[in-house]
């Protein structure tokens, strides 16, 4: 029964990890979330009250802030979530991707240092800081390979240049200070809870107005697509089971092309909710976002043999599950979409 002190717990990807530990597994959990744009607590509504669950509002920057709450929450572990997670907005302002994402992780990093350093032996040994990251860090590749956890690193946008700073930071702590760090990678998730800005749900919601579908260049930018529960539970697992100082590459071994997934959320509403034309004419390619990459795929053999996780979902069976959650719980993603991400997908960045 862990003590996580999670941050970015009222995101995507957070709050599926809440759910699984508050629901699934027990776990005592404070979630830590500054609650910005992407940050919403109506996502883990289920885990309020519950007991061992507690949320605080703060910046993962502010470092005082930090200290004290590992002092007083004393955790088993540290999930560190909490980034500025989407590329678009990161080449129209990379300021807050720098900040959050860089010297939001440098200040996690000393808090958990002090915190560990006042544990006693065992302690100290039982303690791990889990730093949750992106594929994109890879960089880009062509159309053989996978991305593995002896894959250099080549970031080719602010996104994933901040967060594979933050990634050199935690391993450093762990080479320099013996901080117990695991560092994961991860490819594109999808399903449940995910904000209406990014490419699944933008398009299935699009998809269900009449609206136009935009497509970046010519759709055939591939992606290897991991249901977020799949990886919740990987997350989870490797908190749990996790060699200290390893990485873990994870996905889903599902890879589609751009055009592919918009297709298929196209053919599965139109099973769903008929429309009078098919959506797929609603698909319109739209100039590429610069420096886009062209392919990302992921060997997660390691995960899969050292810790037995593997995905439970497939491309076609999270798809159906997501279009079907999107369906089913309107009073989550249409107040966000009225106020601002119903349009195209490049002109509407939020002005803070
Ligand atoms: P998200 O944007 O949905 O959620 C981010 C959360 O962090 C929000 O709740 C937000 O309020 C919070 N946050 C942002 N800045 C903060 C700050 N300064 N202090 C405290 N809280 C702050 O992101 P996500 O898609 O859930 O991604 C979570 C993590 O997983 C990120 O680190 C991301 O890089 C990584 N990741 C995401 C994907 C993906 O496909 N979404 C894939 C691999 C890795």
């Amino acid at each position: 029964m862990m003590r996580i002190l999670l941050t970015g717990g009222a995101g995507f990807i957070g709050s599926a990890v809440t759910r699984l530990l508050v629901q699934g597994r027990g776990a005592t959990v404070l979630v830590v979330d500054k609650l910005t744009y992407a940050g919403d607590r109506r996502s883990i509504r289920d885990c309020e009250g519950k007991h061992g669950f507690r949320f605080v509002q703060a910046d993962i920057c502010d470092l005082p802030r930090m200290q004290a709450l590992m002092a007083e929450f004393r955790p088993d572990a540290v999930m560190h979530l909490a980034a500025e997670s989407h590329v678009d907005r990161s080449i129209t302002g990379a300021a807050d991707f720098i900040q959050t994402n860089i010297n939001g992780t440098f200040a996690m990093l000393e808090a958990a240092r002090a915190y560990h350093a006042s544990l006693d032996a065992a302690g100290k040994s039982a303690f791990r800081f889990h730093h949750i990251s992106t594929d994109e860090v890879f960089g880009s590749l062509g159309p053989t390979g996978a991305f593995s956890e002896t894959t250099a690193y080549d970031p080719r946008s602010p996104y994933s240049a901040s967060k594979a700073a933050s990634d050199h930071l935690v391993r450093a702590w762990h080479e320099t200070y013996g901080l117990p760090v695991l560092v994961t990678n991860c490819s594109n998730n999808y399903g449940p809870y995910h904000f209406p800005e990014k490419l699944i749900p933008l398009i299935i919601l699009n998809a269900l107005d009449g609206k136009t579908l935009p497509v970046y260049g010519d759709g055939s930018n591939i992606r290897d697509w991991l249901y977020v529960e799949d990886h919740a539970e990987a997350l989870v697992t490797v908190v749990e089971r996790g060699r200290v100082g390893e990485t873990y590459c994870i996905g889903g071994r599902s890879e589609k092309r751009n055009l592919e997934v918009v297709q298929t959320i196209c053919d599965l509403l139109d099973q769903r909710v008929p429309a009078a034309r098919p959506r797929r004419e609603l698909i319109t390619f739209v100039a590429d976002r610069p420096g886009h990459d062209q392919r990302y795929a992921i060997d997660c053999s390691k995960i899969e043999a050292e810790l037995g996780w593997t995905p439970k979902q497939s491309f076609e069976t999270g798809i159906a599950a997501t279009i079907d959650w999107y369906l089913a719980n309107d009073w989550w993603w249409k107040p966000l979409r009225e106020k601002k991400y119903s349009g195209e997908r490049l002109g509407l960045i939020e002005k803070k």
